[in-house]
């Protein structure tokens, strides 16, 4: 059995236990399975993952891994109308930088069409399924509702040859699409409306990503998901709440072909995030209209888009297991999500000073052409980082919100008249403010302490503020993009229009284009993470070049949260 220390690959999640946990224990213990562990993570190559699947992929794989099991990365391919290549390669891409390995087990339900198929004729021939000739809206009116039993279809006592005769004519592509499907004949008045008859193939004349105009017809979901877990003898098949309703018909499917391995599924809570839409069919219409630049946009939820944004795979297997698994759904705020995230990039990241929105300081008893090189702390947190070099001279920029002339009371930061410590460097004290024709700020002149050097003064004077700053001729320019949430509403499907579209943030990305970065981050490549000091988490994006360094802020740090949450 697994141990703690494999869990996800996450040797700091702690292990709570879970249901499915649970469960897993107890075959584990009769041995109802063999004492295997076989889940399979199942996703329809239609989109992106998001971090709905993420849950999911940390519950298949982690579990299997745990237990010493292994979890197939299986496409549910089989609607070939909305599925694209493009897609299978970015789902590998998700899975593996998630740390997940399917090693050999990589499966696609395409390649068990004829044998679904053949199964399908089986059940014909015990009298099990029959091809139905009535139109979507005539079945539609024969299901029945909630509160009323169905009808049996005109068509659903044929004989065994004619149904099997039929249903070739429909694989041969005789028949128009929508003009028949094959049906299992299970009951009609059953209470759960999805045993009643539900369709198992219907006619599709798209061709198919990996099968080619091979079949004109494809299997259902229903039908297929059971024998695609049943052909790789899967043990334990996860998923999520809303295939509970359809338990009773995987089960179904399976018990009539008793011979083959018979699999057994699970459901758990989906995850919802607050602000949030998680369905691939939403972030399509969000990718397709132009409302964010692609799948990997660093505002979507996707996995790519979390990537780009500078999440670490670490995050968010911490997420998913602080979550866990529970068997009601429930909203999760996103804020636990950035909280897991800012916990990891703490430990990780290095600390450096950039300053977003500078204003000009000009130190005026600070020599002209003079430079030192002062000591800057990477990680105060983990001094294994070490410590570099930061240049200072006579100008500098520093943070416009950290200048306030006519200052209320509690404020900290720099003013006329008051001293404020510079990281790393001196204690200055502004003695002059400039300013343009329409009276904004320009420039504030100052004068520095020469005996304040690295932050300390030798007579125990200590100011109440520190900022910082980047010293203005060594200074590198740079793009920063600064996210917001890309729905205004907690529920993004809160409108009465029932849109969510009418939802979203039009203020969601705000480029600041003339950033001023300490020197040390002239050579940064895509994908660094840094914390700029006071500001929060950034990642460098991967538009960036050696001319124009670009950055995502990836993450506030926590009082920034805390504050925004104040401001409201
Ligand atoms: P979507 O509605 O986003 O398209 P889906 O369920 O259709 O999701 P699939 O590709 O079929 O997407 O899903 C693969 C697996 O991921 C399934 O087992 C599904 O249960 C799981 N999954 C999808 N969304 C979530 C979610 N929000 N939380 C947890 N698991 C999810
Ligand atoms: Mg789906």
């Amino acid at each position: 059995m697994g141990s703690p220390e494999n869990n996800g690959g996450n040797a700091q999640a702690p292990v709570v236990s879970n249901f499915i946990r649970d469960m897993i224990i107890d075959d584990m213990k009769t041995g109802k399975w063999g004492y295997k562990v076989v889940t399979r993570f199942p996703p329809e190559p239609n989109g992106y993952l998001h971090i709905g699947h993420a849950k999911a992929i940390c519950i298949d794989f982690g579990l299997a891994k745990e237990f010493g099991g292994v979890c197939h990365l299986r496409f549910d391919d089989t609607n070939p109308s909305k599925e694209e290549d493009e897609y299978i390669e970015a789902i590998k891409r998700d899975v593996r930088w998630l740390g997940f390995d399917w090693g050999e087990h990589l499966y696609f339900a395409s390649d068990y069409f004829q044998w679904m198929f053949d199964l399908a004729v089986r059940l014909i021939k015990d009298g099990k399924a029959y091809v139905d000739d009535l139109t979507a809206e005539e079945i539609r009116k024969y299901r029945g509702t909630l509160t009323e039993p169905g009808q049996n279809s005109p068509y659903r006592d044929r004989g065994v040859d004619e149904n099997l005769e039929l249903f070739a004519a429909m694989a041969r592509g005789d028949f128009e699409e929508g003009s028949r499907v094959l049906r299992a004949k299970i009951d009609m008045t059953h209470p759960n409306m999805n045993m009643r008859d539900p369709a198992m193939y219907r006619i599709m004349k798209t061709p198919h990503h990996r099968t080619g105009d091979k079949w004109k017809v494809y299997p259902m979901y229903d039908w297929a998901h059971g024998l695609e877990d049943s052909k790789e003898e899967i043990t334990h098949s996860l998923c999520t709440l809303e295939f509970e309703d359809h338990r009773p018909l995987y089960d179904w499917f399976l018990r009539q072909l008793p011979d083959i391995h018979q699999p057994q599924q699970t459901e758990f809570a989906r995850l919802n995030l607050t602000y949030t839409v998680m369905s691939k069919r939403k972030l399509l219409l969000l990718v397709r209209d132009g409302h964010v630049k692609g799948w990997d946009d660093p505002r979507m939820p996707t996995i790519s888009g979390l990537r780009r944004r500078g999440y670490t795979p670490e995050s968010i297997r911490a997420f998913a297991e602080r979550i866990g698994v529970a068997k009601r759904d429930s909203v999760v705020d996103l804020a636990l999500l950035e909280f897991c995230l800012r916990e990891d990039l703490n430990k990780k990241c290095k600390r450096v000073m950039a300053v977003l929105n500078p204003l000009k300081v000009v130190i005026e008893n600070y020599p002209e052409n003079q430079t030192e090189e002062l000591d800057a702390v990477n990680n105060p947190e983990d001094e294994s980082m070490g410590t570099r070099k930061v240049p200072f001279s006579r100008v500098i920029y520093i943070e416009r919100d950290d200048f306030m002339e006519e200052p209320p009371k509690k404020y900290f930061r720099l003013s006329p008249g008051k001293e404020v410590r510079l990281r790393y460097a001196y204690y200055i004290i502004c003695t002059d403010v400039v300013k343009d024709a329409n009276g904004n700020v320009t420039e504030l002149r100052c004068t520095y302490d020469p005996q304040t050097r690295g932050g300390a003064s030798p007579d125990g004077r200590s100011p109440k503020g520190t900022i910082h700053w980047v010293s203005a001729p060594h200074a590198i320019g740079a793009e920063v993009r600064v996210y917001g949430n890309l729905f205004t509403k907690e529920n993004p499907e809160d409108t009465p229009s029932g849109n969510f579209i009418d939802n979203i943030n039009s203020d969601s990305l705000k480029i600041i284009d003339d950033c001023k970065l300490e020197p040390s981050l002239k050579n940064v490549e895509p994908g660094e993470k840094y914390q700029f000091e006071r500001i929060g988490y950034f990642c460098v994006d991967e538009d960036s070049t050696p001319g124009k360094i670009v950055f995502n802020r990836t993450v506030t740090l926590k009082d920034a949260w805390a504050r925004m949450q104040k401001k409201g």
